[in-house]
């Protein structure tokens, strides 16, 4: 990335349950990579701070070190804790490793210890290796409020009673939580320096209603909205290694190998068989790449799934369960629709299919029905087909008008962060960014319709479809704006 180096630089250190690739379970672990590279790059010194999560995968670091051995507490006594420096994704990390059964076992979130109690430590133990830090909290969901009882919150070794009130961390808007309970969401917005949260939508959402929002009302002035980024070193169709072949402006012949390489892999048809939407034996892919929670519109995915084989399109679900209730019923989907000819799905965890998904798709669906932010329909437009680079307009073209319809176009629900990214093609009002298909309703009619009018753009205006797709690849959701954003946030909590 060749960006301009700030002139004040600073020592930044994300203190993060995930970071991608090597801790990722959703979003969280895309964004700390991408913001940490971002600050690197701009030339601060910038550390990841994360459990020593027994999972991780050892062969992705190098540079393993163990720079320090000391005790941090929890629950009444002195746990020892190793703190490791290593390189991960080519960004320095600092591993914190106490003695005792925190972080262990096959998986990053689910072990057998009490996760509460364990990222509490954590953040004692991080507290304790930088020593007089100014914070910035960033909310990635509102939702992980982190009820905590006051004895549990005692065993960091602070007192619980003391913070039991509230202007403290009770919340006063009780509805669904236990009032005698902490909140450490609301602890960490009240003492942090300053709070970001990750679009300006979902800023203005979380404001108007919700459990926190008097207490972010209160805080206002320091409570910031900045939209999230994505890490185009890891997010690029260009060098991907994951890509069965690679793409950008220039060769764009990549893309159409991508989606017939993911077609023969899963076997589903390269051209339409039936009489469904399609152009020139075409038929339009759907990748839906989510945890598959409610806050995802999991009704939304199955009724997507369903009027998708109506329309005579494909559509592949990328997604892992962690109820499970839902596993079982996108399991008795997947044995419903795995063996025919237009839909597969795909219950686990797969960094390499996602990207391949993501290069191999028509149509990016994020039927949420809340979303702080949103990494999906961002990941799909630079695989939409890469670049900002005004070349498209000579070789690529000529490869798009070869090829027929090419080119990923997203499908939404208007609610944070994919309000602030994704605008519909028929709101004259934003002709200017329009970009993708857009609904409101969280009704299975509203998803029909979007979804409709996105197939028939495709199949009836190729050429129009080709131009959204020129404007899509304009659209720069890099990190570099939002970097420096966060940079003036801390800067603004510095104690100098
Ligand atoms: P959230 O943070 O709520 O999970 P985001 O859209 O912000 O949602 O980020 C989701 C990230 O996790 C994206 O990078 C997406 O590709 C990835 N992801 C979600 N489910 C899977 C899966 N089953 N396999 C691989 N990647 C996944």
């Amino acid at each position: 990335l060749s960006v301009d180096k700030d002139s004040d630089l600073m020592h930044v250190i994300h203190v993060t349950a995930e970071m991608a690739p090597i801790a990722k379970v959703g979003g969280l672990g895309d964004v700390v990579t991408g913001l940490a590279r971002a600050c690197l790059s701009r030339g601060h010194t910038v550390d990841i701070m994360l459990p020593f999560y027994e999972c991780l995968p050892k062969q992705q670091m190098t540079e393993f070190n163990l720079i320090c051995t000391y005790d941090s507490y929890h629950d009444g006594k002195w746990v020892q804790t190793n703190a490791y420096r290593a390189v991960a994704s080519g960004i320095p990390v600092i591993l914190i490793e106490p003695a005792n059964q925190f972080f262990k076992g096959q998986r990053i979130y689910g072990g057998s210890y009490d996760e509460l109690e364990a990222y509490l430590f954590f953040c004692r133990a991080c507290l304790e290796y930088m020593q007089k830090p100014r914070i910035v909290l960033t909310i990635h969901n509102m939702e992980h409020y982190g009820e905590c009882r006051k004895e549990q919150f005692g065993k960091s070794g602070l007192d619980g009673d003391v913070y039991a009130t509230t202007d403290k961390a009770v919340d006063d808007r009780t509805i669904g939580h236990n009032p005698e309970r902490l909140s450490l969401l609301k602890g960490g917005i009240v003492y942090s320096n300053a709070v970001v949260t990750v679009s300006p939508s979902y800023l203005k959402e979380t404001l108007g209603s919700g459990w926190l929002s008097s207490i972010l009302i209160k805080y206002r002035d320091k409570y910031n909205g900045v939209l999230n980024g994505i890490d185009t070193s890891l997010w690029n169709p260009a060098t991907d290694p994951f890509l069965p072949a690679k793409f950008d402006a220039q060769s764009l012949a990549g893309k159409i190998i991508c989606k017939e390489y993911v077609q023969r892999g899963l076997g589903l048809p390269i051209k339409s068989v039936g009489s469904g939407t399609h152009v020139k034996g075409k038929v339009p892919l759907v990748v839906c790449i989510t945890r598959l929670v409610a806050q995802k519109g999991l009704h939304l995915i199955r009724h997507a799934i369903k009027h998708v084989e109506e329309l005579g399109g494909q559509m592949v679900v990328l997604g892992r369960a962690s109820n499970g209730q839902v596993e079982k019923e996108f399991e008795s989907l997947a044995t419903l629709h795995n063996q025919g000819s237009s839909i597969r799905i795909l219950l686990i965890y797969s960094e390499e299919l996602s990207h391949m998904l993501y290069a191999a798709a028509d149509m990016v669906l994020v039927p949420s029905i809340y979303e702080p932010c949103g990494l999906a329909q961002m990941i799909g437009m630079r695989y939409g087909a890469e670049s900002k680079d005004d070349r498209i307009f000579g070789g690529g073209l000529s490869v798009l008008f070869y090829y027929g319809v090419l080119g990923m176009v997203p499908i939404v629900r208007r609610t944070g962060g994919l309000a602030d990214t994704v605008f519909d093609m028929d709101d004259k009002s934003k002709h200017e960014v329009s970009n993708g298909f857009v609904f409101e309703g969280i009704d299975e009619k509203s998803l029909s319709s979007a979804m409709d009018r996105a197939f028939t753009f495709y199949s009836d205006k190729p050429d129009e479809w080709q131009k959204l797709v020129m404007k899509i690849m304009q659209i720069d959701n890099s990190w570099n704006n939002a970097a420096g954003k966060y940079i003036s946030i801390y800067n603004s909590v510095r104690s100098h």
